[in-house]
């Protein structure tokens, strides 16, 4: 193989973000999104990453370049199937198609990127690098709901998790930070963005995240309910008289912090919070007993906890957030420095007090690294 770039692309149902890598110095040397797809000029996937293409050639990084190595495709779902990142083959692209019924918003996208990519440049190598994977370690005691076994395995419900990519990228990165390999290290994980996840790390392996068989489980989210007793859906069903399509707007898009306040920005809480606004602290107090529940849980779950990293865009910025999820947990040995809690900064950093026996961090997270490495990983050996 020659070349040392890795072009890492995100192709969502609307957008396709895309970054390229120099993987000899773990360099970004270009990076950019291509928005509403399907809107205006940029008619469908194929037009968007035409742009990309374009947009790379104007700076002299073009598609074309003997320096570029691979693509790297981020794909939401690999079911059980995929638990490592795959060289795209045709018979990958349509293990992935088989999936969509899995993730019917993320999956068509991911797979028309991928066969546009492949169109533009046939030859190069192109891997698929799965949300889903980091959680496939995860015992048959965490992946498994408790409902009928035959079912459950016809339809393929059970847990998955997702935001893998992340958690995988961050809970090495912790370690990192420690200076302490992470096979030795249990780490709690909390990505906290638009979604948000938890998950529990045992020497670098995921035994238990909160996400399961699509990312509505879990914690409290901008726009998604998280945990919800299933049988919510039968009452809105028999007495709402929802359909099951209304249901899944409304669990997927107008619930969370924006059908409890109104508001799935954080920035905007804090303000309205800093108001007296009742409302807005209510969904704040949800979001965060939910928080702590997990921490609880996978407390439980580790057994011993070294680390507790935050990340994402409420996780790395959002002091009130990590402050008020941390509070009051001294007998679990977490005890955070408000003072270094509340300082701003862009990289990996600790947060707790000296005197705490488990090690509380911001650690920013970087998939698009994540992807770029696992690419270059597998496209090297
Ligand atoms: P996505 O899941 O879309 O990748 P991000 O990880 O970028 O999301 O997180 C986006 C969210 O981060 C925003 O909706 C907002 O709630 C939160 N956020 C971003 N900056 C701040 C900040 N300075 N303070 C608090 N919250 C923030």
């Amino acid at each position: 193989m020659n070349g040392s770039r890795v072009l890492v692309l995100n192709s969502g149902s609307s957008s396709v973000k895309y970054q390229l890598l120099d993987m000899t110095d773990r360099t970004r040397l270009a990076s950019g999104i291509v928005e509403r797809i399907g809107e205006g000029p940029v008619a469908d996937h194929a037009a968007a990453l035409k742009q990309v293409a374009d947009e790379l050639a104007r700076q002299n990084l073009g598609l074309d370049s003997p320096e570029l190595a691979a693509v790297g495709h981020r794909v939401v779902h690999g079911g059980t199937r995929f638990t490592t990142p795959a060289l795209i083959t045709d018979e990958v692209v349509e293990e992935i198609e088989k999936l969509i019924p899995l993730a019917p918003l993320h999956n068509p996208a991911n797979v028309t990127g991928i066969k546009v990519a492949r169109e533009l440049r046939p030859d190069l190598p192109q891997v698929a690098v799965f949300d889903t994977a980091f959680h496939s370690t995860m015992p048959e005691a965490a992946a498994r709901y408790a409902i009928d076994v035959d079912t459950a395995d016809r339809f393929g419900v059970r847990r998955y998790g997702f935001h893998g990519t992340s958690h995988a990228y961050v809970s090495r990165a912790t370690a990192a930070l420690l200076d302490r390999p992470v096979s030795e290290l249990n780490t709690i994980v909390l990505h906290l963005g638009n979604g948000a996840s938890a998950s529990a790390v045992r020497g670098g392996e995921c035994v238990d995240t909160s996400m399961g068989l699509t990312p509505l489980e879990g914690l409290v989210m901008g726009t998604r309910s998280g945990d919800l007793d299933a049988a919510a859906i039968f009452h809105l069903s028999r007495v709402g008289e929802m359909s099951i399509d209304e249901i899944d707007t409304l669990l997927n898009k107008r619930s969370g912090l924006l059908g409890l306040c109104g508001d799935n920005d954080m920035r905007e809480i804090g303000r309205r919070m800093g108001e007296g606004d009742s409302e807005a602290q209510l969904a704040f107090d949800i979001y965060i007993h939910r928080l702590r529940k997990y921490v609880g849980a996978y407390t439980a779950v580790l057994g011993r906890v070294d680390a507790i990293a935050f990340t994402a865009g409420v996780g790395e910025n959002s002091a009130a957030v990590r402050e008020a999820a941390m509070g009051g947990l001294t007998a679990f040995g977490v005890e955070v420095d408000t003072v270094r809690n509340a300082l701003r900064g862009s990289g990996a950093r600790l947060i707790s007090a000296e005197s705490s026996r488990v090690a509380v961090a911001v650690v920013p997270t970087d998939e698009e690294l994540e992807i770029a490495s696992q690419t270059f990983d597998l496209v090297s050996d």
